[in-house]
């Protein structure tokens, strides 16, 4: 089943109490393309890099079969550049620099040939541009956003109207208190849900995810990762693991959604245990299990006599 990803593909320059990388593959449509080609086949990816970018990065997401014809190539300047530094909590980080560079001039056109997408990840970009992008595609089985505190604070009209056309909101837990204006998250969660997304699932960082769907929470544990080394793009790679098991499986019923919402948390705490995407060039299929079965471990709950 198709898979169209739009969103940023960056350099990012990462610092984080285990060592430093001054310039490394990133964005949030690299992250979610990558996370997803391990499970589906047919992925577009729809962005802009500039004249910078390698030929190396092209290869490495070609030879993950992620199609590039979406991915437009501005010669008038360079690659998007964000650069961070975590603190010794690694949910903690200020973002140092943040260069638009090509993304500025960004216009997300889909080719023809992505329009009939069965599964859509917007990617965290401006607001206005996931809804032009909703604009282009014909009838998708499940429209999956993400977003951050920027376009809340800074967009919230523009946002509220994208969301409109969302089935799925993917957000950590102080956006969605900040969206709503509400501190307790099952409530934020109904508020959400009002705005138009169906479905919600809330990340809450090295604390698990909380997802809500149909009349169902479903919490998910989160791996306890020993060999942490750089956050960055967690977020977006659980996004691929997720919709890559939702597109590779074609079932959006509440326990399938459930895999993969456990899917995604896989993917995110392999991206953590190494510097930006490394991790996620050269996983094998047993590992990805194996790890999936570890989660279920992770939270099996014995019965007692009651
Ligand atoms: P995450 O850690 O999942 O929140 O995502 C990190 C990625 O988001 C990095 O690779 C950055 O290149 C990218 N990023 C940071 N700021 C922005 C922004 N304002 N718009 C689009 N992408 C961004």
């Amino acid at each position: 089943m198709s898979l169209l990803v739009v969103g940023s593909v960056a350099y990012d320059g990462i610092e984080t109490p285990f060592g430093k990388k001054d310039r490394i593959l990133g964005g949030s449509a690299t992250y979610i393309s990558l996370a997803s080609s391990y499970f589906t086949e047919e992925i577009n990816l729809v962005g802009v890099v500039g004249k910078d970018f390698s030929d190396d990065d092209i290869e490495l997401l070609k030879s993950k079969n992620i199609d590039l014809e979406g991915l437009q190539v501005d010669k008038s300047g360079n690659t998007f550049f964000w650069k961070g530094k975590y603190h010794h909590d690694l949910n903690m980080r200020d973002t140092l620099d943040t260069q638009l560079n090509v993304f500025e001039r960004f216009d997300p056109v889909i080719p023809d040939s992505y329009k009939d997408a069965r599964f859509v990840a917007l990617g965290n970009i401006e607001p206005s541009l996931q809804e032009k992008v909703l604009h282009q595609v014909n009838d998708p089985a499940l429209v999956v956003m993400d977003t951050m505190n920027f376009w809340i604070e800074g967009t919230p009209d523009a946002l509220k109207k994208t969301l409109k056309g969302v089935d799925l909101l993917v957000i950590n837990d102080s956006e969605a208190r900040e969206l709503t204006d509400e501190p307790n998250l099952i409530i934020a969660a109904q508020k959400v849900r009002e705005m138009g997304p169906d479905s919600l699932i809330i990340k809450k960082g090295e604390h698990g995810a909380l997802l809500f769907t149909g009349d169902e929470i479903f919490s998910a544990p989160a791996y306890p990762v020993i060999d942490i080394f750089d956050p960055t793009g967690a977020g977006d790679t659980f996004m691929g693991g997720l919709l890559g098991w939702l597109s590779y499986t074609d079932d959006l019923s509440a326990e399938n959604m459930r895999r993969a919402v456990v899917m995604g948390s896989v993917m995110a705490s392999f991206c953590v245990e190494e510097f930006g995407p490394d991790r996620l060039k050269n996983l094998t299929e047993e590992e990805i299990y194996d790890r999936y079965k570890q989660f279920r471990h992770l939270s099996v709950i014995p019965e007692i006599d009651s």
